[in-house]
């Protein structure tokens, strides 16, 4: 069986459009808006030679806060449950929210490999929002444009080195 990579973040931080370019498959279904709730895809994906499953954990229902928090950590709590490295993905235009912030101590307390992706990363003033994120406590992030590719090698290189 191959190692499971499981993307996990709040919607439309841009899971489907990396699951797509990471496993170079039209699978996911990339929504323009969120709020629907989707099942699970996977697919395989090979770097480097080194074959893997990548999970994207789909949309959530978002008709409420409340149910909108509570599924989200039910997804990522079942996502880290069943994979071996697990990929947040946040957004980088919208900023760090709240969410955020709760996601990152779900995945804080399991003892699984977690990559921090900032995404929708295309420009150098784009960058240089980015400080807001350290203010979620992580040692290290990667930038990234799931939709126009940039970082993405640097990020797999680092993915496969867990694996
Ligand atoms: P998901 O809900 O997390 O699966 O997000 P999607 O992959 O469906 O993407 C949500 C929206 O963000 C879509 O309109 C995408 O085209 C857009 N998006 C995804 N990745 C990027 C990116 O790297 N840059 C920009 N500018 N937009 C992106
Ligand atoms: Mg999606």
């Amino acid at each position: 069986m191959k190692p499971i990579v499981a993307l996990v973040g709040r919607p439309n931080v841009g899971k489907s459009t990396l699951f797509n370019r990471m496993t170079k498959s039209r699978n996911a279904l990339v929504d323009d808006f969120p709020g629907v709730t989707r099942d699970r895809h996977y697919a395989d994906a090979l770097w480097d030679e080194i074959p893997f499953t990548v999970v994207d954990t789909g949309g959530f229902l978002v008709s409420d806060d409340d149910v909108f928090a509570a599924e989200i950590r039910e997804h990522v709590e079942m996502a880290v449950e069943e994979a071996d490295v697990v990929v947040l993905v946040l957004d980088g235009r919208a900023g760090v929210s709240p969410f955020d912030q709760d996601l990152v101590h779900i995945l804080r307390r399991s003892d699984k490999p977690v990559f921090y992706l900032i995404n929708k990363i295309e420009n150098s003033r784009q960058r240089d929002d980015l400080a807001e994120f350290f203010t979620l406590g992580m040692d290290k992030f990667f930038p990234v444009s799931a939709e126009h590719g940039v970082g993405v090698p640097t990020f797999m290189d680092a993915l496969i080195g867990v694996l």
